[in-house]
Parts: structure tokens; sequence; C-alpha cells
């Protein structure tokens, strides 16, 4: 897997490509952005084609060293983590999930060893903002005087957090999520389906390849399309259906993905109400959001998507509210909206 096969970050890329090419890689990066965009992916490539014997600037994923790396047994190239389970180094709270002081001794001490055959020793410390204040100071030290042959990268969704100090001395790189037409396109290629599905499950992969490779696809089509009909011909003079369908819900492992589908769909029907249409996700009941549009105002719509959100919100922590009462709740708030 070449830099080429790395889908929506060419520009970023083609940074690094040419800090290698040129000899001019910094010693410290922080590669930003949201989470599952590919920051990390990209950052173990750029290890990798630090380090790659076969080619320059790029790496070909098939020599010892691309290997190597891959499964982590490239001594020069190591990974920290605040989840790490099984992390021997020290360098990892399991209860907090914070990088502490300890943890950037270790990379210390790592990147001080000379390697003897001469490699770019590369650390990521991905999750960059749980590093207390500890340990940024500590890992400060280094960013001052790095060791020769080093590049340190830091990953985070959040590099506001980390202290001006340790940011000023790191050559941000900013991940954007990748766009729903390159996914789209890319997962269609990919999975062999169609190109009304891969835009389905591109706009639900909140700009993510790796989110969108790992969906269940069945779920996300099909289940999603029989929620939202289902939902739909609840009646409001009826209480026990809607009572049951809140009980099927509510039971349903995915009552997270049940929600975000519901909420989506009314966020659909609201930008089409205001002339946004080519914005809306289920494009495969475009009829049905047309057939809404002409019934509901706006205002009744975005109410009824406030209300989705504050669900959302209640059955997760702190609140755990009970889950079946708040989708009868729900479900009876938005249908006697709708249905007057
Ligand atoms: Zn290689």
């Amino acid at each position: 897997m070449p830099f080429a096969d790395i889908i929506g970050h060419e520009r970023e890329i083609e940074v690094l490509k040419r800090g290698i090419l040129n000899n001019r890689v910094p010693h410290a990066f922080i590669f930003a952005g949201p989470s599952g965009v590919g920051k990390r992916t990209t950052a173990v490539a750029f290890a990798k084609a630090l380090n790659c014997n076969r080619l320059s600037g790029d790496f070909c994923d098939e020599c010892p060293d691309c290997l190597a790396i891959d499964n982590s047994l490239f001594v020069d190239v190591f990974l920290i983590e605040p989840k790490e389970p099984e992390y021997k180094g020290g360098a990892v709270d399991h209860v907090s999930g914070t990088i502490r002081e300890e943890d950037i001794t270790y990379i210390q001490q790592r990147l001080g060893y000379s390697s003897d055959k001469g490699n770019k020793k590369v650390s990521i410390i991905d999750g960059a903002d749980k590093m207390n204040r500890f340990a940024q100071n500590k890992l400060l030290k280094t960013l001052e005087e790095p060791p020769l042959n080093s590049v340190i990268i830091l990953i985070s969704a959040h590099y506001t957090s980390l202290i001006p100090t340790v940011l000023s001395r790191c050559r941000r790189i900013n991940f954007r999520p990748v766009r729903k037409d390159i996914i789209s396109q890319y997962i269609s290629d990919r999975l062999n389906i169609s190109s009304g599905d891969a835009d389905i499950i591109a706009s639900l992969s909140s700009g993510s390849i790796g989110t969108a490779l790992g969906m269940d696809r069945e779920w996300t089509l099909n289940g999603r399309k029989q929620l939202i009909e289902r939902f739909e011909r609840l009646s409001i003079k009826n209480g026990d259906d809607i009572l049951r369908f809140a009980e099927e819900v509510s039971k349903e492992e995915d009552i997270g993905d049940a929600l975000e589908f519901l909420k989506i769909w009314y966020r659909d029907i609201a930008l089409y109400l205001k002339g946004m249409g080519d914005m809306v996700i289920n494009l495969d009941m475009l009829p049905f959001i047309k057939k809404h549009a002409q019934v509901f105002s706006f205002e009744k719509v975005f109410t009824g998507f406030t209300a989705i959100i504050e669900a959302q919100k209640d059955i997760a922590p702190p609140r755990y509210a009970n889950k079946q009462l708040t989708m009868d709740n729900l479900f009876m708030k938005l249908l006697s909206q709708s249905q007057k």
C-alpha cells in the first residue's frame, strides 16, 4: 500500500513526501483533525516511507522493513497511545487513559539509542492530547533538543488542548474529513456495490474511509429504511403501537444507530425544506422526503430534530435515562407534532 493508496489526503501526503525527497523532514509533527479520517494510517505510512529500503519518498509495503513496521517489530518505529491494554513500557494509564511522564521517559530512551542500521527513529503518540501536563513538559525537552535522526509524530483530534510551547515546536498537518464523493467512489469500487448505496454509506461515514468500510451494510441500507418506514406508519391515535415500537427500538443493541437514522431523517426533511435537497443523506427515500416537505413546516421539523438530539443525550452517560420511556416520550412528541 504505497502513499497513493491513502485516499483523500493527497495534499498532506505531498508535504510529507517532499520533506523526505529534499532531506528536510522536521523533527516533530502534529497530525491534527477529527477521529477516524486517516491520521494514524498516514503516520505509519510516513514511518515506512522514512525507512523503506526499496523506495525513496514512498514505501513498498513488501520489503522486510515495511513488513516489520506493519507488525510492530521494527525497533526504531514505535507507537504509544493512552488505551493500549497490554503495553509493557509503563506507558499507559488504563484507568484514566492519560499519557504520563514515565511514558515520555520511555520514548526518550528509545529515541536516544543510536540506530546501528542508520534508520530513522519514529515515535508516534496517538491521542497526544491525553498527555498530562508533566508529560507534555517532559516531551518539550525532547522537542527542544531532538535526538539525531528522529521524528516525533503527535496525533490528536483536539490539538488545541496541548500546551502552546509543545505546539509551536511541531509542524502541523491538518487532516480534514474525506470528501463524500471520494469515499463513495472508493467503497463502490472496493465493495462492488451500487453508487446509490455507496452514497448513503459515505454520507453516514463522517468522512472516514475506515468507518465506511466497517459499516454493517445490511443494517445501514435496509435496516435504516425499514426503521424510518415503520416510524412513519405509526399514528398518534394508536398509543399501543407507539409503545411497542419504543420497546423494540430500546431493546436493540443498535439503539444509538436507530436514533441517528431518525435524526438524519429529520435533518433531511429540514434541509429539503430549506432548498438544500442536494445535501440529503437518505437519497433512496427522496420521494418520501418530498411528500413530507409539503406537509411539514421547517419549524416543526427542526423542533423534532432537536428533540431527537435531546433523547440521544438522555440515554447516554451521565444521564442514563430509561431507554424505553425515553423512546416512548420521544415518539409521542414527534408524532403529536406532525399529526395534529
Ligand atoms: Zn519497503
